[in-house]
């Protein structure tokens, strides 16, 4: 076990440990880890982009509330982490899903064990996998000064987002915009264009945003998937999304255009 401080991110399911500091929430930052480890677990140590180590563990039981720690969702906690603090949280979340749904060997069905921090070999026939990303687009239609929002059936709450679905196996990126515009809408589009990306870690998404022009058809919705869908104007927008999506980066994006 490393000695240095480390940020620690322990989960109870989608519960994350904060430490209440200075009247603040934040991630323990320590050389210890922040609660007794249960036997089975095994301590991830992982970094992202900016190179920083840290931790992380789940545990069996939710840690109680007391005056030191407190436990709250991983979404939630997108409003009260430092961002940096957020995006390590969503990989450690990642990583302790795939663990927990990557015990066996998908080929042969013997128990896989930690490889490397971010892939597991099987002890049976020395498969080696790593987890898993579902890759999904997500894409804001314009037409003139309006834009297409959408109310998908899942959407928990009233507010209207943009046309977005998951990446099939063959295509790319564009052709996965067109057809699910396509499917969900009955709108033909052009001037496919990036935007930006976002792990998306509910539970292992990428979501990947774009723009794009209306090109021609009428809106027809797909009644499985949308509940209700129209282009709108700046000043009557329905409810958006909030500042966590990506969905709600390609919207204020397109408000604050000229
Ligand atoms: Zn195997």
């Amino acid at each position: 076990m490393n000695t240095e401080k480390r940020l620690w991110f322990v989960f109870f399911n989608d519960q994350l440990l904060v430490e209440k500091r200075d009247g603040e929430l934040t991630i323990p930052y320590q050389d210890t880890p922040p609660t007794p480890i249960p036997e089975w677990t095994h301590i991830h140590e992982l970094s992202l982009f900016d190179g920083e180590m840290f931790n992380a563990y789940s545990l069996s039981a939710p840690i109680p509330e007391d005056e030191h720690f407190a436990m709250i969702g991983l979404r939630a906690s997108f409003d009260v982490l430092l961002h940096s603090q957020y995006l390590k949280a969503g990989k450690a979340q990642e990583l302790i899903y795939w663990d927990k749904n990557s015990r066996f060997c998908p080929a042969c069905g013997m128990p896989m064990n930690w490889h490397t921090s971010i892939s597991k070999r099987c002890i049976g026939c020395g498969k080696e996998i790593w987890p898993t990303v579902a890759t999904a687009i997500i894409v804001l239609i314009t037409r003139g000064d309006e834009v297409l929002m959408v109310h998908a059936r899942n959407f928990k709450g009233d507010y209207y987002g943009l046309v977005a679905g998951f990446v099939e196996t063959g295509e790319t990126l564009e052709e996965c915009v067109e057809r699910e515009v396509m499917e969900e809408t009955g709108l033909r589009i052009r001037n496919i264009r990036y935007f930006a990306s976002q792990p998306w870690p509910y539970p292992c998404g990428l979501m990947v945003g774009f723009t794009a022009e209306y090109e021609s058809g009428e809106i027809k919705l797909q009644d499985s998937e949308l509940s209700a869908g129209d282009f709108f104007t700046k000043d009557n927008l329905p409810n958006i999304p909030g500042k966590m999506s990506l969905a709600r980066r390609l919207i204020d994006h397109w408000r604050n255009e000229e």
